[in-house]
């Protein structure tokens, strides 16, 4: 690791001073040594650089240095166990610092060589101290450089050197991966399938930091771990309770498994979002009066899974849901795909499924839960790097030898370390103050975009030379004082609050910027880094609007400009904010944005703005408008909520449906002959993302909501193939016609 040391001087680094001069002294010294002196004499440059520079190992502290405290302060609120030397002559310093520091240092006393050999040092210790424990193994066991005789048969990257296309390939991504990309059979490493060695120290090292009992890593991907736990926590003919929000890979684990679902449907709003599941849905009677009338139950249900947070960034008080399902089921699986960051930041406590403790739900009914994570997609891992988490309760003990031979069923036997080693790293990144500093900082982040995107509102108006903004972003419109309870609108309230107070983002019963309905106080909170921008044309009570923008041509214009959201709906986009922020990148947002406008409103040829995009002859806005007109005509949101109010008839189980699938007894169909039939695949359309047919499922009757629904975004599909709709499971052909893959009859 390459390795900075801060010198926080009083003075600058060329002052004409004996002190000055030995600190250079002292700098030149740990250069010779491969560490890098820098130099700062403001408070405002040491804390940047604090802030900033996570090659620091050490710190050379002046105590006389403007504003010493703070800087001390904010290496403590960052780094965990940095060494900071300080130079002092004073004899009594405040009792935290003496925590803080490692130790002093008399520059005019000591020679510059001594002084730089022991920060060098403690730098070195520090460098090593830090390292999780698979990663130190790996980098120890790489630094002997052994010969290899076992696979993969690349031997450490050497075959690749053999051929002019491999040779392309070690030189783009270097020695050092293909070098750690080992067998299993290295003993050092230990094993990931049997969980021992510095794999099992690492696993036990997240379980430490994550919150779990036990952690397993999972290679290729969450949908893995999600598999796993469906796999395992459900016998076959059970029944599961599933969120029907779920992601595709718990249609799969309820294939693997034989479970027969029932689905708990979440809340939708005007703006085509889906919300949480009501706590109303969760409800022991109401399930019981639900599984009653349920056509292939058999059973009371064993295990339930709620994905959380959603997509759009609603998470659930999880012990809250808990406890609810806890009346009905003795395991519940929080599908956390998008909030491994939940437990390192306050505004989070008791909304994600680790958080679920004796101590949070103490007494019999606290179930066994599972949380499962894309480490890859909000931490810092390599794609498909996942983590199962589990912390049992006593009324559904997990027996982890059992547990693991289901986990093994879904692992290959030659897992990759490097992936493995991105695992170990991510925890280490969130264990300690680290953890809570990184998402601090995207949070700060996203309440500073979303703070900018109001306030350009109110300066366009003031400004009065073009017409109003008219992108918004969804979130509560105030915020209220918790000591006066005065109410302030969202773009003036602190900052800092914004940034820590969970009150300022839980969805308030009833209110109309969030548009659901059925929540109670507490129960469901907007994560502030999920920022979804909305375009005019929506409202999430009323719907769509006479007039608006369809969010598909703005995200067509901000890919022109380089910049691509996370997920486009009728009338909103997504954007996160995760820890690969860098500070101010939404500014290039908000300009595009501020582009996009001015086009509009000075009506630019299509042409002009999206070169080979729509009709040749329009311009922006009336593309706009056209656009937006035939969404509103085609009621699609209100189709939706039709879809969702009554779920279409089980048939099948999803394990029967796939039978006949690799039996050949399915077909693919267009629209007009879908009615009447069963569905041997899942469709989802984003948004809202919710699988509206699951295998097994039946289509209904022609002029059903579903079929009705599904009409009307092939002819739209059909209108404006530039925008086609985001939908998985309904396969286009040359003509832009949908079709189905369902059961011959
Ligand atoms: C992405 C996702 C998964 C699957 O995760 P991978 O790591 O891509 O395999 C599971 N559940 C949800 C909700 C997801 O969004």
């Amino acid at each position: 690791m390459e390795r900075t040391v801060l010198a926080a001087i009083a003075e600058r680094p060329d002052a004409d001073t004996a002190l000055a001069e030995q600190v250079r002294r002292v700098g030149a010294a740990m250069g010779r040594l491969g560490v890098q002196l820098r130099w700062t004499y403001r408070v405002q440059d040491a804390l940047a650089v604090i802030g900033s520079d996570a090659s620091l190992a050490g710190m050379l502290a002046d105590w006389d240095a403007p504003g010493a405290e703070q800087s001390l302060d904010a290496v403590l609120r960052r780094f965990r166990g940095l060494p900071v030397f300080l130079m002092t002559a004073e004899q009594e310093l405040p009792l935290w610092v003496y925590e803080v520091i490692q130790g002093f240092v008399f520059p005019l006393e000591d020679t510059p060589d001594f002084i730089a050999g022991r920060i060098v040092h403690a730098t070195e210790e520090y460098a090593d101290r830090i390292l999780p424990p698979f990663f130190r193994a790996l980098r120890d066991l790489q630094d002997h450089h052994q010969y290899s005789w076992h696979t993969p048969a690349h031997a450490g990257g050497v075959a690749f050197l053999k051929s002019p296309v491999g040779r392309a390939f070690f030189d783009f991504y270097g020695e050092r991966l293909l070098r750690t990309d080992l067998s299993i059979s290295v003993p050092e490493l230990g094993s990931p399938l049997e969980h021992t060695g510095p794999v099992g120290e690492a696993e036990r090292n997240a379980a430490r930091v994550f919150g779990a009992e036990r952690t397993f890593f999972v290679m290729n991907g969450n949908a893995t771990a999600n598999r796993v736990v469906g796999h395992h926590a459900v016998a076959r003919d059970e029944t599961a309770l599933v969120d029907r929000n779920c992601h595709k890979s718990l249609q799969h684990a309820l294939t693997i498994s034989g479970a027969r679902p029932l689905y708990l449907v979440p809340e939708r709003n005007g703006l085509g979002l889906a919300g949480p599941i009501p706590p109303a849905a969760l409800d022991p009677a109401a399930l019981r009066a639900r599984l009653a009338d349920h056509p292939l139950a058999e059973t009371d249900p064993v295990y339930a899974v709620i994905t959380n947070s959603t997509y759009d960034g609603l998470c659930y008080d999880a012990v809250r849901v808990a406890e609810l399902l806890g009346e009905s089921v003795p395991r519940v699986h929080f599908d956390e795909a998008w909030f491994a960051y939940a437990r390192f930041h306050p505004l989070y406590a008791r909304r994600y499924g680790m958080a679920v403790t004796e101590e949070t739900l103490p007494g019999p009914r606290r179930p066994t839960v599972f949380a499962t994570q894309s480490t890859h997609k909000l931490l810092a891992a390599l794609s498909q790097s996942a983590m199962l988490h589990v912390r049992p309760a006593e009324r559904a003990p997990v027996d982890y030898e059992r547990l693991n031979a289901t986990y093994l069923m879904h692992c290959s036997t030659s897992p990759l370390y490097p992936m493995i080693a991105s695992l170990d790293v991510a925890a280490g990144m969130m264990d300690g103050p680290s953890g809570p500093y990184l998402v601090g900082e995207a949070v700060t982040e996203a309440v500073r975009f979303r703070q900018a995107m109001v306030r350009l509102a109110g300066r366009i108006r003031e400004d009065g030379r073009r017409p109003d903004w008219y992108f918004g972003v969804w979130q509560p419109p105030h915020v209220t004082e918790p000591g006066t309870g005065r109410t302030v609108p969202f773009a003036e309230a602190d900052p800092v609050r914004l940034a820590a107070d969970p009150a300022c983002w839980v969805l308030e019963p009833g209110a109309a910027w969030h548009g659901f309905q059925g929540l109670s106080d507490g129960y469901c909170l907007l994560d502030p880094v999920k920022v979804t921008i909305v375009c005019p044309g929506a409202d999430a009570v009323a719907g769509t609007l006479g007039w608006g923008i369809p969010a598909r041509i703005v995200a067509a214009y901000l890919r022109r400009r380089g910049i691509v959201v996370e997920k486009t709906g009728d009338h909103t986009l997504l954007v996160l904010f995760s820890m690969g922020i860098t500070k101010g990148k939404w500014g290039t947002l908000i300009d595009a944005l501020t582009d996009f406008k001015r086009a509009y409103d000075d009506d630019l040829p299509l042409a002009e703005v999206l070169p080979g995009f729509g009709p040749p002859a329009a311009t922006l806005r009336r593309f706009c408008t056209e656009v937006h007109e035939r969404l509103r005509a085609l009621g699609l949101g209100e189709l939706v909520n039709e879809i969702f109010t009554d779920l279409p008839e089980q048939v099948r189980t999803p394990a029967d449906s796939y039978q006949a699938l690799i039996r050949s007894r399915t077909e693919r169909v267009p629209l007009d002959r879908l009615a009447g039939s069963v569905s041997a695949a899942i469709v989802v359309v984003t948004p809202p993302g919710i699988p509206m047919l699951m295998p097994g499922e039946a289509a209904g009757p022609a002029d059903g909501p579903l079929i009705t629904y599904l009409r009307a975004l092939e002819e739209f599909d059909r209108c404006f193939p530039d925008l086609a709709t985001d939908i998985h499971g309904a396969h286009r052909d040359g003509d832009g016609r949908y079709h189905v893959e369902v059961e011959v009859r």
